[in-house]
């Protein structure tokens, strides 16, 4: 077992085509090695073909810089509060208070897994009522490629004058009623990190309404110059735009979206089917068909009576290393546990696959759980903090073959105790 190679949650995957180096090479060899150029142009009018609806698009250097950017575009200033899911990856909320505005966390709903429209309206009239002012965004979040209701998030929006910004980094490709995500509110995020949809190493993009709101973006992520010879400045502006290499990348990535997204489908599938047997795990699906979910990563949820072998061990040890630990400096801790974490018997089946050199992971926790974040005003159901404790991240993507998925479903089947 140990000479298995790793199986990793989601990782980068070129095209077999090798369109990526082509496209990189071309940067090299005409020399735009720059943040503009063929590929940054090429790149959007290919994303712009994909999510259709007549929206522009701007690469960008990150997601995180494409949250940023739109919530200034909408008027976001210090002091400002702007609703965002709960049960989000960070990169959600963290461009709000670098703003100095206020994240206020709404929970989500047990469907979708997503932000919950009813709460969702509750927090805008509360908010209003103890602020006198209402928030100046809504940010629902495609967890996991789930879309949320986007139909209902709408309605409130436009019923509240509050303006949508998307955030589809996970969902790249998942469409709800057929509408690709991303192209419904006012501004749609997409991130191309090494492990999204499709990369171009590190990157994102904004969905602009029109040419007008785009060239906004754009002027933003370019250092807000004025038309002078020289370097004249009236706003303050960022150095977010995509360099030509990456965004070389992200063509070649283009031509392999479409499989892809038929890939993450099939093993979500697979994982449905092989599971099924075992009581106490449930797959996260679609509450119905117009939720068309990429399955960016496949989740599961474990009940808290399943036993799973080596239980009495989870939690023991300070954990060295953390999640996404690869990537960065991780802060050494001296506790192995906080007062909100998943179920003793999820962090067995976690240690127990990553024995048999299975990379799971557990769900994002949600925000308004988050110490940095305790401050926040928070609409809380308890759905997010519920799921946080039985729920599993389980490795997809195109590196993850048939077989891949047939030995992870036999190692969870064989760590029940
Ligand atoms: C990845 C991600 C982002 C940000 O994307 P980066 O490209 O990594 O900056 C934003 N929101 C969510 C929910 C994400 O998962």
């Amino acid at each position: 077992m140990s000479e298995r190679k790793r199986i990793y949650l989601c990782l980068a995957h070129m095209s077999e085509n090798g369109m990526e180096q082509k496209y990189v090479k071309e940067a090299f060899d005409t020399n735009w090695v720059v943040p503009l150029g063929p590929n940054v142009n090429g790149f959007e009018a290919d994303l712009e073909k994909f999510v259709g609806q007549d929206k522009k698009v701007v690469a960008l250097s990150s997601g995180t810089a494409a949250v940023h950017l739109s919530l200034i575009a909408c008027g976001v200033k210090a002091g400002d509060e702007v609703l965002v899911q709960s049960f989000t990856f960070c990169a959600s909320s963290h461009p709000i208070t670098y703003l100095g505005a206020i994240p206020v966390f709404v929970d989500s709903e047990k469907e979708s897994w997503n932000i919950d429209p009813d709460l969702l309206e509750e927090a805008i009239l509360d908010r209003k009522a103890k602020t006198g002012r209402l928030p100046k965004a809504i940010v629902p979040v495609a967890l996991y490629g789930m879309p949320y209701d986007i139909k209902r998030i709408m309605e409130i929006g436009e019923k509240y004058g509050i303006p949508v910004i998307e955030d589809a980094a996970e969902g790249f490709g998942s469409r709800f009623d057929g509408q690709v995500l991303g192209t419904f509110g006012q501004y749609g995020i997409l991130s191309f990190n090494g492990n999204k949809m499709i990369t171009t190493s590190g990157g994102g993009a904004l969905v602009c309404p029109d040419k007008e709101a785009a060239d906004k973006i754009m002027w933003y992520a370019t250092q807000a110059r004025e038309a002078y010879p020289y370097y004249q400045h009236e706003a303050i502006g960022y150095n977010y735009r995509m360099s030509n290499i990456c965004a070389g990348i992200g063509r070649g990535q283009m031509t392999v979206i479409d499989d892809h997204l038929k890939h993450h489908k099939h093993v979500q599938k697979m994982y449905e089917e092989l599971l099924a047997d075992i009581q106490g795990v449930t797959m996260h699906t679609s509450p119905s068909p117009v939720y068309d979910a990429n399955y960016w990563l496949c989740t599961m949820c474990l009940d808290p009576q399943v036993r799973i072998k080596g239980q009495e061990n989870a939690y023991k040890k300070v954990i060295t290393g953390a999640v996404g630990g690869a990537a960065g400096v991780i802060h050494a801790v001296d506790s192995a546990t906080t007062d909100c974490q998943p179920n003793d018997n999820v962090e067995a089946l976690r240690m127990f696959m990553d024995a048999a050199q299975i990379e799971a992971r557990p769900l994002w926790k949600p925000m308004h759980k988050q110490p940095v974040y305790k401050d926040a005003p928070a609409y809380v159901n308890g759905v997010s903090e519920s799921l946080f404790k039985v729920g599993m991240c389980l490795p997809a993507g195109p590196y993850v073959s048939d077989d891949d998925v047939r030995y992870i479903c036999d190692v969870i089947h064989d760590a029940i105790a």
